[in-house]
């Protein structure tokens, strides 16, 4: 089932997210729902909060479905390492329309558990470590504006309250 995704100045978005005690069916249709309504938006990741879940639970697939093997559930995931430096361009389904630089670490390595409770890690450089990290900072209710700077910050924002005044977001 194709679940509606939240869009900035939701509050679920912008809280941090608790840890899944267990996999649980419901835990398991969210992760289906979840995979379902990123590949149709389409994205290359998606976290349980942009579905209105405050739960620590994302999947990614930086392939858009083009590799069987790129798709990833991470559940209770936690970074292990971060290094280097990236700066490319990046937009969010919750933020639809906009887009901007961000800096972010050029690897990193996470673990957490895969959607049957295994543990295991995942390590990614270039365009799945951003979208790795982009997808954490869901966990902990930070979105990509958060991470700009000043004027860049402050238009989107602006922006995205005018488009809510109108009715249009
Ligand atoms: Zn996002």
């Amino acid at each position: 089932m194709i679940r509606p995704i939240l869009k900035y100045g939701d509050d679920t978005l912008h809280r941090s997210a608790q840890d899944v005690e267990a996999i649980t069916p419901e835990v398991e249709k969210l992760i289906d729902d979840m995979i379902e309504t990123m590949y149709a938006a389409p994205g290359i990741g998606l976290a349980a909060p942009q579905v209105g879940i405050p739960l620590r639970i994302f999947v990614v697939d930086a392939s858009l479905g083009r590799d069987p093997t790129a798709l990833k559930v991470l559940v209770n995931p936690i970074f292990i390492e971060r290094e280097g430096m990236q700066l490319e361009e990046e937009g969010c389904l919750s933020i639809p329309t906009f887009n901007a630089t961000v800096v972010r670490p050029a690897r990193v390595t996470i673990q957490g558990l895969d959607r049957h409770g295994s543990r295991y890690e995942l390590g990614g450089a270039g365009l799945l470590a951003r979208a790795l990290q982009h997808e954490m900072d869901h966990l902990d209710g930070t979105l990509f504006v958060d991470r700009l700077r000043g004027i860049k910050r402050d238009m989107i924002v602006r922006k995205i309250r005018k488009l809510s005044r109108s009715g249009k977001w």
